[in-house]
């Protein structure tokens, strides 16, 4: 029976997104898989491409003589299994991008790396006998064999650069040694080691007993493991409440059912510390994956997972797509952090993405956060999840005393400073006390917006609810539909003139600290600061050291390392995130302000924070003060339901972008008014099109619009018209559009 292959051709191209099917010769039909990459003739030239083997079928989709041959399988190429194409093919429809862009996402390291070999020479004969032969070669004056002889008597093996380089040992008189059975010379294979798993020491064991809330989660995976083969769990557990303990036991009974392991990490947590503690329970049999790896060192962690010399892998994003041939579970960590995002095409989520993986490969998905969420405490809420709560830290210390200093308070007190006085006067205390103190300036999404600071009113948008940004200092505008409004003088609810933009930066607030205390040592975390190879780890090590007092830094500092020192965190800004020009706004917000004041009191002494704000009632920054999830998780899906944002209505975002200003307006301005007519049909909501919050990049600019609607099939359907309609239209040439969830 003759067989046909489906092949999708590895360019990135939108017309040919689709399949192909080519002959299987009789030379690979037994061997050839979906997942292998190909050489095939393409095009009228039958110019020699690869493509991606999607499906093996004995069904031809048109006549065989028109059909190509398949020439040969790609072996510079790594092949994977069907199940990742699987998930390719998936990313391909829910992410809106093509076959191709998804399959090398998960493909990664599609050049099969240099293979490394580590060479050596080995002592072949006995002590005694060698120092027979070393006597033999000294009296017949043959120093390079004597000088060999006598180091391999020191050391039986030594690596062959040794040899031939500070030995000076030529290849000739290697050759003679080993043809006299003296010595071998042999090649073994290695595998590239991540730097982050080089010299781990092998301290004792710091195994924990789990408590009795983390047991309880462990026996109620446990016991619904073999009954549900698809399992998907969210730990909501507050900062130190021993979440990881718990990883590492569900990650053991995976191993020991014979299954692999994949726990997502944020790249910032990918600490010594926190691999040491996975090294220390399963040995050499985890790798780790992160950014800072050569293509190589990535090849050669992804080939150990295939061929099982690992059990477990850790590392950021892409580290999902790890290539175990029995996945049993995937852990992801931090699982609200906005790094689980792909900025590039495919715009993919990595706890989506995960979901779906673990659903074709039949194993159990966790979750954790000590603030999930909205989508997946949502989905816990909606019981496609179950949800555990730990509500205590492990370790027995106390979660911190939160105060929240009212900034508009001390503007009408007369202290104009970025410090309220109550902040200035715990950090004095802390430094008296010879304890530390982190200082956090929340600039994160910081776009510009207008605030008062009298009143704390904030310059937004009529029309959507998120803040205004302020262009050039003379416009507002809205980032989702905009609109546009003259910049005021003057706070239109108040009247004060103290109405403006936020632009302290963190090496100002460092000054700030030094002229208010000429005695403390400070250092300074931000993106500047840590530019080099190690600069972040260098810091924080600098840091947990002593050698500071005080830490001034961005939403850097608010995650990863435990100081036992630290009982003061200060805020200093609460309401930069929460005015960034997003529906999401608030919850980043919370997320941020949460997590900071997890960092306090980590030790045995209890800890403080400061949270600095011109809006304390906002229930973000209420709710983070009172370290209430559950009541800022209702008021935030009231806001969600009235405006209709995910998780309760879906959202997909058309990007245009283009070097030609122009005709991007044009041609958006034309979109707008297609998709407003395909939409209004179909009952979903247009916004925009407006200027995207960076609205030009390396000369290309960029607008947006957004589509609204409940069920996200609705919003495909729309996206699949409008694709078309960009295919045919000649006015798109040269403009990219690009679809994406929410
Ligand atoms: P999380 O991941 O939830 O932030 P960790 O797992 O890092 O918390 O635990 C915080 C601290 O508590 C760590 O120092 C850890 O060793 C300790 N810890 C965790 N579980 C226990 C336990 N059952 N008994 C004692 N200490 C524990
Ligand atoms: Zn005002
Ligand atoms: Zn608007």
């Amino acid at each position: 029976m003759e067989l046909f292959a489906d092949i999708i051709v590895d360019i990135s191209c939108k017309k040919l997104d689709q399949t192909f099917q080519y002959r299987i010769p009789e030379t690979l039909k037994s061997s050839l898989e979906p997942g292998n990459v190909v050489e095939i003739p393409f095009g009228r030239g039958n110019r020699m491409t690869k493509g991606y083997v999607l499906r093996i079928t004995d069904y031809p989709s048109c006549p065989l003589e028109k059909m190509k041959w398949i020439e040969a399988v790609a072996t510079d190429f790594a092949g994977t299994d069907s199940k990742l194409t699987a998930l390719a093919l998936w990313m391909r429809d829910y992410y809106g991008c093509t076959a191709v862009q998804a399959l090398r996402t998960v493909l990664p390291f599609r050049q099969k790396a240099a293979v490394k070999e580590k060479r050596t020479v080995t002592l072949q004969v006995s002590h005694q006998e060698a120092q027979q032969k070393l006597e033999l070669f000294r009296h017949k004056h043959q120093a390079a064999r004597a000088r060999l002889l006598e180091a391999l008597l020191e050391d039986p093996m030594l690596p062959y650069e040794v040899v031939t380089g500070s030995l000076k040992i030529t290849p000739s008189v290697l050759r003679a040694l080993e043809q006299q059975k003296l010595i071998s010379c042999e090649h073994k294979q290695v595998y590239r080691r991540p730097e982050l798993l080089q010299n781990l020491g092998t301290s004792a064991q710091d195994r924990v007993i789990l408590n009795y809330e983390q047991q309880e989660i462990v026996d109620a995976i446990e016991s619904e493991w073999e009954e549900k083969e698809i399992a998907s769990y969210l730990i909501h557990g507050v900062t130190g409440s021993g979440k990881t303990a718990v990883y590492m036991e569900l990650i053991a009974r995976t191993v020991a059912r014979g299954k692999q392991a994949i726990l997502l990490i944020p790249e910032i947590s990918l600490t010594y510390q926190n691999v040491l503690r996975f090294y220390h329970r399963f040995g050499d049999r985890i790798s780790v994956l992160h950014s800072r790896l050569s293509q190589a060192e990535r090849y050669d962690q992804f080939e150990r997972a295939r061929q099982g010399d690992i059990d477990v892998m850790i590392g950021p994003r892409s580290a999902l797509f790890t290539p175990f041939q029995k996945l049993g579970m995937i852990i992801v960590d931090e699982e609200h952090e906005t790094s689980y995002k792909s900025e590039q095409v495919p715009r993919y989520h990595a706890r989506e993405t995960a979901r779906k993986r673990a659903v074709l490969e039949g194993a159990k998905l966790v979750l954790g956060s000590a603030t999930p969420s909205l989508e997946a405490y949502y989905e816990a809420q909606m019981g496609e999840s179950r949800l555990f709560t730990l509500k205590e830290r492990a370790a027995g210390g106390m979660l911190p005393e939160v105060i929240t200093a009212d900034m508009r308070e001390e503007l009408k007190a007369g202290n104009r400073s970025v410090f309220s006085r109550i902040l200035t006067e715990k950090i004095g205390e802390r430094l008296k006390r010879g304890e530390q103190v982190m200082l956090f300036l929340n600039r994160r999404g910081y776009a510009g917006f207008v605030s008062c600071r009298s009143c704390g009113h904030v310059m937004k948008c009529p029309h959507c609810d998120v803040s205004l940004s302020l262009h050039q200092g003379r416009r507002l505008v809205c980032h989702y539909c905009g609109y546009e409004e003259p910049a005021v003088g003057k706070c239109p609810t108040c009247g004060s003139p103290f109405i403006g933009g936020f632009k302290v930066g963190t090496q100002q607030v460092v000054e700030l600290v030094q002229q208010a205390f000429p005695n403390a040592r400070i250092l300074r975390m931000d993106a500047d600061t840590t530019k080099g190879k190690d600069g972040h780890a260098e810091l924080l090590r600098a840091f947990a050291q002593r050698d500071a007092d005080i830490l001034v830094g961005t939403q850097m500092i608010v995650k990863g390392h435990d100081f036992p020192l630290v009982t003061l965190v200060g805020i200093l800004a609460a309401d930069l995130s929460l005015n960034m020009s997003d529906y999401e706004a608030a919850e980043r917000t919370f997320q941020l302000l949460t997590q900071a004041a997890g960092r306090a009191g980590r030790g045995k002494m209890p800890g403080e924070v400061v949270i600095q704000t011109y809006e304390p009632e906002h229930y973000a920054v209420a709710c983070a003060a009172a370290q209430d999830y559950d009541s800022f998780y209702e008021q935030e899906m009231r806001y969600r339901q009235l405006a209709g944002y995910p998780p309760l209505g879906d959202m997909m975002t058309i990007h245009c972008a283009s070097e030609q200003e122009q005709q991007l307006g044009l041609a958006v301005t034309y979109l707008a008014k297609f998709v407003r007519q395909l939409a209004g049909r179909r009952g979903v909501t247009v916004i925009g099109p407006a200027d995207e919050t960076v609205s030009k990049v390396n000369d290309v600019y960029r607008k947006a619009m957004y589509l609204k609607h409940a069920d996200f099939k609705v919003l495909t359907s729309v996206k699949n018209i409008v694709e078309q309609y960009v295919e045919m239209n000649e006015g798109f040439k040269d403009i990219s559009v690009q679809f994406e969830r929410r």
